[in-house]
């Protein structure tokens, strides 16, 4: 565990938990940012082909303090954690031994560390590893249309703020990938009137077909999508979208959208501040899921009215951030980021 104090990803971290069985071909880490006293820890598990074992610890690293931020954008008590599993060369012999085996690690925290899935991890892993843990939750919810509902909370609170009403209808935008919580974003658009509205994405097919069901979808292609005059541009397929080409080429009012990591580094967060482009941190505006998932764990079975009524909470954490904005004259994600540093502290102390 050398690897541990060297990683910058360190945040003194209450509890690293390394996971391995060989015989099963697994390994990974679990990572718990913080502790809330009598609740657990909340973080998906991902299974991922890392190419070294200290990108694993740091993956686990980073996103159990994302989800500690997540978590208090929320609204909710609970610290954030993670696991990170790497993905066994050869793949996974047997998903029933490998599940057990990882279960295993898991139900030794004896539910101070609850997950779910995560990216590599399909509808059914989550039902194995359920039938090894009670501690897992994340089956029958529809977290990518919460999350997809979450983001277009935010983009009414920031429309408010940019145009005195939060109505999309007359407002354009451009979405990056329109897999599921883009292709959500979208529907939940057009319910609500837009009709200006840019897509992109690799996959031909799903275009295809949107733009059939919705003729009036301007369809760009994938390298010009963040290039587009809109009100607001949301990335909703991979991490940094804000990189050092696309900043300088970016031609929106706002950026609010789901993808996790938009910005390829702080710095591009401080440009866009420069540019006068409002930012809502990918971790407050893609927190619907969690507010989902979450509700699962607190109530046995999710509850699409409750759940709708906790996204209230996304959108005061955007309300917030926006009037901290203009008083701190700050950027938003070192503000994002104090916001749920004292929330945070407020509840450890
Ligand atoms: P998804 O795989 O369903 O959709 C992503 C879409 O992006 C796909 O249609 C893909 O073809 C497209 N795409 C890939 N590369 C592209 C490119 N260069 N340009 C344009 N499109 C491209 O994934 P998702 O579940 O919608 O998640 C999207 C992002 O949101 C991810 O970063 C994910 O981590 C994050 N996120 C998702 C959830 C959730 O509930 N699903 C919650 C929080 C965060």
């Amino acid at each position: 565990m050398d690897t541990l104090k060297d990683s910058i990803e360190f945040d003194h971290h209450i509890r690293i938990v390394p996971v391995e069985n060989t015989s099963v071909g697994l390994k990974g880490y679990i990572a718990i940012h913080r502790k809330i006293e009598g609740q657990p820890s909340l973080g998906a598990t991902r299974l991922w082909k890392y190419e070294k074992d200290s990108d694993a610890l740091d993956d686990a690293l980073r996103l159990a303090h994302l989800m500690s931020y997540k978590s208090m954008a929320s609204g909710f008590s609970y610290g954030g954690a993670k696991a990170t599993l790497i993905y066994p060369e050869g793949g996974i012999q047997d998903k029933h031994a490998y599940f057990k085996a990882y279960t295993n690690y898991v139900n030794e925290l004896h539910g101070d560390f609850v997950t779910g899935s995560d990216v590599g991890m399909s509808p059914e892993d989550v039902q194995l590893m359920s039938s090894f843990s009670p501690y897992i939750v994340g089956s029958n919810v529809r977290s990518n249309y919460f999350t997809s509902l979450g983001v277009l909370y935010a983009i009414q609170v920031v429309l408010q703020d940019m145009f005195d009403s939060p109505d999309v209808s007359n407002r354009t935008f451009a979405i990056q990938g329109v897999g599921n919580t883009g292709s959500n974003l979208l529907r939940l658009l057009i319910k609500h009137g837009a009709k200006n509205i840019y897509i992109s994405d690799i996959n031909e097919e799903v275009l295809k077909k949107l733009q059939h069901e919705f003729p009036f979808l301007i369809i760009i292609p994938t390298q010009d999508i963040h290039k587009q005059k809109v009100d607001v541009f949301s990335p909703c397929a991979l991490s940094h979208a804000i990189n050092t080409k696309t900043i300088h080429e970016l031609d929106c009012l706002a950026i609010v959208g789901s993808a996790n990591n938009q910005l390829e580094s702080r710095n591009m967060g401080d440009m866009l501040h420069e540019k006068g482009i409002i930012y809502v941190p990918d971790y407050i505006a893609n927190s619907g899921g969690l507010i989902s998932v979450a509700d699962q764990y607190e109530h046995g079975e999710a509850d699409d009215n409750r759940i709708v009524k906790k996204l209230d909470q996304l959108k005061s954490t955007v309300e917030d951030l926006i009037l901290r904005r203009k008083k701190d004259k700050e950027v938003t994600h070192i503000l994002a980021d104090k916001m749920m540093e004292e929330r945070l502290s407020a509840l450890l102390n």
